[in-house]
């Protein structure tokens, strides 16, 4: 391993290059696990209810990450490996399944291609380490709680809660932060929104976010410590009011209509893993 490392570490631009192509195709097992995670949760909250309600349980075809394999929505034509090339396959076939030519979303290719910049960018600013595994990990995890968010307005256990857990395990080598920083930031991470829910919900008696915000900010403070958590709450809470009212003004939000506000946590806490100290610094006057 130690020769790769030390020619990876003479030549920087081949260690980026292989962190871009070996993120491709993660990006697109996000697009997966993005598409079907909330529909195995759907699946499975639907099975439990009538398991309780004392009714049978339709036995339904198997359904997960890997099975069955990816289909064209419209023509339900399985798609061929050499159709399923990250970024490559779309712009191909321009956009069109091969089968029925009906448009397939460019939201799967942007997604594989912002991973793998991503990528780039942790393996450039991290350079040939565990930590640029670990932060890249942590960058993938978030991206698909964003876009779950964004499209169902859930932010699943099954992910927030890996994810608190693999930040403190990290820590546990003071990675990203010490570890006594990285638990008070998970405690602190959670009961800050928690505190503002409440506040909210006292006040207005609406609820301006969910239980999954908590646990993501928790994540967030396991994962880079209780100092950056000023940080991400107020670039996510100037970004999320800056976008709401372009959205309310543009009128194509009403202003009942609930906002997912994770993909601002997300946006916020992967600034905030990069640039943090930094932001800090310059914010504290250091
Ligand atoms: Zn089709």
């Amino acid at each position: 391993m130690s020769p790769l490392i030390d020619l990876l570490r003479a030549e920087p631009a081949l260690w980026v290059a292989t962190c871009v192509i070996l993120a491709l195709p993660i990006g697109s097992f996000l697009n997966v696990v993005v598409l079907r995670l909330p529909r195995m949760l759907e699946r499975e909250w639907a099975e439990q209810c009538a398991e309780l309600a004392g009714q049978p349980v339709a036995a339904a075809e198997r359904f997960n990450l890997a099975v069955p394999r990816s289909r064209c929505p419209s023509c339900r034509t399985t798609i061929r490996a050499l159709h399923n090339i990250p970024v490559l396959s779309w712009l191909w076939l321009r956009g069109r399944c091969a089968a029925c030519a009906a448009p397939i979303s460019g939201r799967y290719p942007a997604v594989e291609l912002a991973t793998a910049c991503a990528a780039g960018l942790i393996g450039w600013h991290f350079g040939p380490t565990a930590t640029a595994v670990l932060a890249f990990a942590f960058f993938a995890t978030m991206l698909a709680l964003a876009l779950i968010d964004f499209d169902t307005q859930l932010l699943p256990d099954t992910l927030t809660l890996p994810l608190l857990w693999a930040g403190l395990l990290a820590n546990l080598w003071g990675v990203f932060a010490p570890l006594e920083d990285a638990v008070i930031g998970a405690v602190a991470g959670y009961l800050t929104l928690w505190l503002v829910y409440w506040a909210f919900r006292l006040a207005t008696g609406r609820e301006g976010m969910g239980y999954g915000d908590f646990k993501l900010l928790a994540a967030i403070g396991a994962w880079l410590g209780w100092q950056m958590l000023p940080i991400v709450v107020l670039l996510s809470s100037v970004a999320g009011a800056l976008i709401g009212i372009a959205l309310i003004v543009s009128a194509r939000l009403g202003r009942e209509v609930p906002m997912p506000f994770g993909p601002y946590l997300v946006v916020a806490g992967i600034v905030a893993m990069f640039w943090g100290g930094t932001l800090l610094d310059a914010w504290l006057g250091r």
